[in-house]
């Protein structure tokens, strides 16, 4: 702003002055008053200047003003052009700023979605996979008890029958030991797809687990519907399973169970058709057996021996028994076999018979093995301390002890815990039991033949196995089974003589000692000892006795 010049402001009084001359003065009286009009014309003119000063004063003011605000709009102007210039800025920023915000936004709602949906796949995969079989695509055993489950209540509902088809194939171990499990897979899954394409859609084949499998027939009229379908499913696996370039041979146990007749829960159908197909096996396998109450009468007895052998091997209610084995030709005692006998709570002793083969089909053989083995060990290396004489203790020893995992791991272990020197040990195998899984029994048995241990095997010629194991296996001793040696002399002509000739052949070109068990007489003793039979064992020398007995026994015949 510029400052005002500071002129004085006589305006007023010259219009003060000017307005009574005007108002006073005429024309014709000017030359009086000259003077007067003159200072009133100079003092007015002077107030023109003034008052044109002022207006100059004014608009140099209003120029300035002027100029201020010209500044100012201009300044605003540039402002304005900046804010502008600064909003176009911040909106493109902002606009792509939105832009990016808007990709993210589509890339995280399209991850989202992915994500949902390979949710939705994997709760739906884990749901099939929950009711499914792995390897077969078969529905498990869970979804299989809800359509039974559904199936009774139908079948109570509408007064009809069903049946439940159990199913498990003979000797697949033997493929799986010696094809692997691989092949053995393949032959699985080829089973499934057979045991489907001969069921109707309405069926259900499923997989128990391992190579037992369960077939329900919703809708059945009567047995031989169950039957019919049994006998089907025999033919069908019967024929060769083109598998990994073998045409593998396999057969099936089957037990049939029916509702309401054998059951009226999942759990008694289930459990009768395995009832029954248990039964098939012992029957000869390839076969199939319907559910009767008598099989669950045995099988109620089979179970209560099982459960009565858990209390007795926790009890340690087991004794072992020794049989004196003997040099024919000298009558010296050349070893012992010792045999388990149950003490029952009644201390009546039950034998092998009655509980060796419930043991070995639960399982139970293999700790009642153990101890067998390791008492057997124990009692040979104190009687052999005590400077008793004693060749070799022969202990039995069951197939599926021998084909059970680390059975030779369990027996270096006894040896080492009990200091038996392993040339002492004696162990006895059955023909059956050599002939499963061979590759993993040679082992077994080269491993243990290279400790220094005997292998024997008992009851020769009692198995329908091939001979040519009598080469490949490392085998010290063949007992020949007592049904034999008790046929020697008999008035049938059954060919024991020529059999027990024929063995004890045999086993001395192989450089085999032949053991002849069973001998309980003088006459069967003289047979064997013309056809220079090493070894024997039986009655005529000594029944099985306790420990302390055949102590006894051994010092009598100390040499
Ligand atoms: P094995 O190994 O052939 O044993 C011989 C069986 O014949 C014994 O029966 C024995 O008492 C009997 N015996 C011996 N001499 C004669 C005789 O002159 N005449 C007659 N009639 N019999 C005789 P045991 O003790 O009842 O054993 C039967 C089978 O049970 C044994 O046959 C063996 O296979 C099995 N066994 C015995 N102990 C065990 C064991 O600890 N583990 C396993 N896995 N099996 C065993
Ligand atoms: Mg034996
Ligand atoms: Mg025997």
């Amino acid at each position: 702003m510029t400052v005002k010049k500071g002129r004085p402001r006589r305006k007023d009084t010259a219009r003060r002055l000017f307005e009574t001359e005007e108002s006073t003065l005429s024309p014709a009286s000017l030359p009086v008053k000259t003077l007067a009009v003159r200072e009133a014309v100079v003092l007015a003119g002077e107030q023109a200047a003034d008052q044109r000063q002022e207006i100059a004063d004014r608009r140099e003011d209003t120029a300035d003003q002027r100029q201020e605000a010209a500044d100012l709009r201009e300044e605003v102007a540039n402002l304005r052009e900046k804010a502008g210039r600064a909003k176009a800025e911040l909106s493109a920023r902002a606009e792509a700023q939105l832009r990016e915000a808007n990709e993210q936004l589509v890339i995280a709602t399209v991850h989202a979605q992915t994500m949902t949906e390979a949710a939705e796949q994997a709760t739906a995969q884990m749901a099939y996979m929950a009711e499914h079989d792995f390897l077969t695509g078969l529905p498990n055993r869970s979804l299989l008890t809800d359509r039974l489950e559904q199936s009774i209540a139908l079948a109570q509902r509408h007064g009809t029958m069903l049946a439940l088809i159990y199913l498990d194939l003979d000797h697949f171990k033997h493929i799986n030991d010696s094809l692997g499990h691989d092949v053995g897979d393949q032959l699985l899954q080829s089973v499934a797809n057979r045991l489907q394409s001969c069921v109707r859609l309405s069926d259900t084949v499923s997989r128990q687990g391992g190579d037992e499998f369960v077939v329900l027939l919703p809708e059945v009229k009567d047995v031989r519907d169950a039957t019919f379908t049994a006998e089907k499913l025999l033919k069908a696996i019967a024929k060769p399973h083109p598998v990994a370039g073998h045409r593998l041979h396999v057969s099936l146990s089957i037990g049939i169970s029916l509702y309401p007749d054998d059951g009226k829960t999942v759990e008694m159908m289930v459990r009768n058709a395995d009832i029954a197909m248990y039964h098939a096996k012992k029957n000869g396998r390839n076969n199939y057996q319907v559910f009767t109450q008598e099989m669950n009468v045995r099988a109620i007895k089979r179970h209560a021996v099982e459960q009565v052998l858990h209390h007795a091997l926790e009890q340690q209610k087991f004794v072992l028994h020794y049989q004196p084995k003997v040099n024919l030709e000298t009558g010296v005692i050349t070893g012992a076999e010792a045999l388990v006998r149950w003490r029952r709570s009644d201390h009546r002793l039950a034998y092998p018979a009655q509980f060796v083969s419930i043991a070995e089909e639960c399982g139970l053989i293999v700790p009642i093995g153990k101890w067998v083995l390791r008492e057997a060990c124990r009692q040979a290396h104190a009687w052999l301390k005590d400077g008793l004489y004693l060749g070799q203790i022969a202990v039995n020893v069951s197939a599926v002890e021998l084909h059970g995992k680390d059975y030779l791991v369990g027996v270096c272990d006894i040896l080492g815990d009990t200091g038996l020197n392993p040339h002492h040990l004696e162990l006895e195998l059955t023909e059956s039991g050599l002939m499963q899984d061979t590759q993993q029994t040679t082992e077994v048995l080269h491993a243990l033949k290279g400790l220094g241990v005997q292998i024997a095997i008992d009851d020769f010629g009692t198995g329908y196995s091939s001979l040519s194991y009598l080469r490949s296996f490392p085998i010290d001793v063949l007992k020949i089974d007592q049904s034999f040696v008790q046929a020697i002399g008999g008035d049938t002509d059954d060919g024991g003589d020529a059999i027990v000739g024929a063995v004890i052949a045999m086993g001395m070109s192989l450089k085999q000692r032949v053991v002849a068990e069973g001998i309980e007489t003088r006459q069967q003793l003289a047979f064997l000892k013309t056809h220079h039979c090493a070894e024997g064992q039986g009655y005529f020398f000594g029944r099985p006795m306790p420990a302390e007995k055949f102590a006894a026994f051994l010092a009598r015949n100390r040499h």
